[in-house]
């Protein structure tokens, strides 16, 4: 049995001080990280205070991104030393946005990807298709290159620790969640991508998040799909409360 995996993804949202009580209120109200992984990313300058204040609870800090170099000439960027320094213990790559107005590639969120595994960080690895590629029948061999690209080279191992977010990307922030059927259909498809080229243990390992409108009111019936192992969250995981009615469901 796979452990549902909840994160919230703040996006570039919350003042520190706001950062801090949604933290204080849910920090000892997550359930047993038995039962279910808790996980919050936040913006970076809140990542080292939330990191100490969770420490000892369920709830585990993520990051939104980060650079694949270690150290270096490379202004504005954070790297994943940095970041294992903290003590963060996820980190979300290639979410779409990144994708679509920073512009990265899929050869960059490979790199990423084994440099979250070379410093001891789970990715939270996003792939989806846009509303064009969905009408034009496109959205299985989109994700299905998506997958490919930013798991090469890993071991099995490593693809057991991963976790992809389907998150397609006309269901972000619009209020319209794909049903459940159609997040199923990709995601039991992302996980026979990922059986063609690691064991089958890995492949029944590997999580599989489906991301996009997610809420309290959708999301049971989402994460009672067989292939849908948790999922990746904006708007309805910045208020304490509703993050935690989706954390409840995931146990
Ligand atoms: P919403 O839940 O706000 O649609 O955002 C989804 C998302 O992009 C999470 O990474």
């Amino acid at each position: 049995m796979r452990k549902q995996v909840i994160a919230g993804n703040w996006k570039m949202n919350k003042t520190h001080r706001e950062a801090e009580d949604f933290i204080q209120t849910a920090k000892n109200e997550v359930p047993s990280a038995d039962q279910v992984e808790s996980v919050v990313c936040a913006p970076f300058p809140f990542l080292q205070k939330l990191v100490e204040e969770t420490e000892g609870t369920n709830l585990e800090i993520g990051a939104q991104n980060m650079h694949f170099e270690e150290s270096g000439a490379f202004t504005g960027e954070v790297s994943p030393v940095m970041l294992k320094e903290l003590g963060v213990k996820y980190v979300v790559l290639g979410h779409s946005e990144r994708r679509e107005i920073f512009k990265e590639t899929d050869e960059d969120v490979n790199k990423k990807v084994h440099a979250a595994f070379k410093h001891g960080l789970t990715p939270i690895i996003c792939v989806g298709e846009s509303l064009e590629q969905r009408e034009a029948d496109q959205t299985m061999d989109h994700v299905e290159s998506q997958v490919k690209k930013a798991l090469e080279g890993l071991t099995n191992e490593q693809c057991a620790q991963t976790i992809i977010a389907y998150e397609p990307i006309w269901a972000i922030g619009t209020g319209r969640t794909a049903t459940a059927e159609q997040a199923n259909e990709v995601c039991t498809h992302i996980r026979e991508v990922v059986s063609n080229f690691v064991n089958a243990d890995a492949a029944d390992a590997v999580r599989i998040q489906y991301g996009g409108s997610v809420k309290p009111a959708n999301v049971d019936e989402l994460l009672s799909q067989s292939d849908i192992d948790g999922a990746l969250v904006g708007g309805a995981s910045l208020e304490a409360d509703s993050f935690l009615k989706l954390v409840e469901a995931g146990k």
